[in-house]
């Protein structure tokens, strides 16, 4: 169906819909705007997830996909991390990554291989079989700007970073403080320490890393990351790239007609990603907080988890029924006043609708993105993975967030600081100022996207390169 001369790009994105999600929107853009075709290949460690299988089957016909087959797991104990469950499902799925580059071969010529940020053990193959490595990094310029710097914080720091006294510098970032450090960090010892500095520390063999950021959002790290003479690949900041449009379920559509009928810019989406969820003592003062901040909400709400904030990350629908999990009496005392969502939500158009106001948020950066190229500023609740590091640029920085403080003797954020901030967020000076410098990164990221702007330039320079390999 497609010419043979058709530009063919294969790409490789790790476990997870929050990994497979800023992908398939950037494949999105090389087919509708550049009349690429793209194949994804996806490795996992067991049957693919509905999320995903749904959500790739809803994309045009130019972008299809492979499942590799699923690779054995048993041998990892139960208490293994996220990362080195991701890192080693790709690593054991290179045999079978390679079969598939030799039949890709001699079907279609890739003219480039992209890889996300836990794929980056797949480069060689590529430079094996002749094709071009990218890496789409889904994250800010100052992650960026720490994943090319991570094997020399690794060679300098002796002993666990999260002794560091002094805060972490990088070239042109805000210094921030150890303990915002992506989890892996956060015990050096730990075999996942292990797997993400393998990873990170091959972002170098890439042609080319995209990141998606642009100069107005993080200034100084981009041009520290362009300017650094320390033999980087070219550095590609293409975004804001966000969710376009997603199906729209008998639930999604249910939620925006609730959001029709509030006023607008009064409520407050209340959301912690794909696989975030609460402790259960966090989880009621949470209910307690919104219910005390008098404020509407959407709140997509997840069954509490005990151990790992990451609980739902390969999974997001959990076995359990979420809403019963909550305050005795909470969803009937604010039937009206707030919605509440069991596990997934239609984040891309509550943002987009009117009546959202403010989104209080695990700190994502795709979530932020979405927030910032819909003007809605932010109340930054991080978990994990490099959450931490985006809430300190998004409230110290780019000054388009709250903060919430957490209870440092107990861990817990209560719930009169929730209600604390959420009204802060609409109703003063603070909030207003955050609302504001979100609106104008709203207008600066639309025009980066559109005709002639530079994130535009900057795809079309890679595509014409790409193109030219044909
Ligand atoms: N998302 C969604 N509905 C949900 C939760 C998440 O559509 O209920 C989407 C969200 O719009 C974003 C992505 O999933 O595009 C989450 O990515 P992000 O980088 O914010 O966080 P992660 O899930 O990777 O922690």
């Amino acid at each position: 169906e497609f010419e043979s001369s058709t530009p063919h790009v294969v790409m490789m994105v790790s476990p997870g819909m929050g990994h497979l999600i800023p992908l398939v929107e950037f494949a999105k853009r090389l087919v509708l705007l550049h009349r690429f075709t793209v194949t994804f290949v996806i490795p996992s460690g067991g049957p693919p997830p509905k999320a995903q299988i749904s959500l790739l089957s809803s994309l045009p016909s130019a972008i299809d996909h492979v499942f590799l087959p699923p690779v054995s797991l048993n041998d990892l104990p139960p208490q293994t991390k996220g990362e080195t469950i991701i890192v080693l499902t790709v690593t054991r799925s290179l045999p079978s990554l390679r079969d598939q580059f030799k039949s890709m071969l001699t079907q279609r010529n890739p003219v480039a291989f992209v890889v996300d940020q836990f794929c980056t053990i797949a480069i060689d193959l590529a430079r094996e079989f002749n094709v071009p490595p990218y890496v789409y990094l889904p994250c800010s310029a100052t992650t960026l700007s720490l994943v090319l710097h991570m094997p020399e914080l690794d060679k300098s720091v002796v002993g666990e970073y999260t002794d560091l006294t002094e805060p972490i510098k990088l070239p042109a970032c805000s210094p921030f403080p150890a303990k915002a450090l992506p989890d892996p960090f956060l015990d050096r010892k730990d075999d996942s320490y292990k797997y993400f500095l393998e990873s990170m520390s091959r972002f170098g063999l890439a042609d080319g890393i995209f990141v998606n950021s642009f100069p107005e959002l993080e200034p100084d790290p981009i041009n520290a990351l362009k300017l650094e003479e320390s033999g980087y690949p070219p550095i590609y900041p293409v975004g804001p790239i966000v969710k376009m449009d997603s199906s729209g379920s008998e639930e999604e559509i249910e939620c925006l007609k609730w959001l029709d009928e509030q006023p607008h810019g009064s409520v407050l989406f209340v959301s912690f990603g794909s696989g975030g969820t609460l402790s259960s003592i966090q989880n009621n003062e949470l209910a307690m907080g919104l219910e005390m901040s008098g404020q509407k909400f959407i709140w997509v709400v997840r069954s509490p988890h005990d151990k790992e904030a990451n609980a739902s990350f390969f999974s997001v629908h959990s076995q359990n029924d979420p809403l019963k999990f909550l305050p005795e009496g909470f969803v009937e005392r604010n039937k009206g006043r707030g919605l509440l969502l069991p596990s997934w939500a239609p984040q891309a158009q509550i943002l987009s609708h009117g009546s959202t106001g403010g989104f209080l948020s695990h700190c994502g950066w795709n979530s932020t993105l979405e927030s910032l190229v819909n003007g809605v500023p932010m109340i930054a609740w991080p978990l994990y993975a490099e959450q931490r590091l985006n809430a300190v640029i998004l409230i110290e920085e780019i000054k388009v967030a709250l903060k919430v403080k957490m209870n440092e003797e107990s861990g817990i954020i209560e719930k009169e600081e929730i209600a604390k901030v959420v009204k802060s967020l609409f109703e003063s000076e603070e909030g207003k100022k955050v609302r504001e410098k979100m609106e104008e990164l709203r207008v600066a990221g639309e025009r980066v996207v559109g005709e002639g702007g530079s994130s535009s330039r900057t795809v079309l320079e890679v595509v014409q390169k790409w193109r030219n390999r044909n």
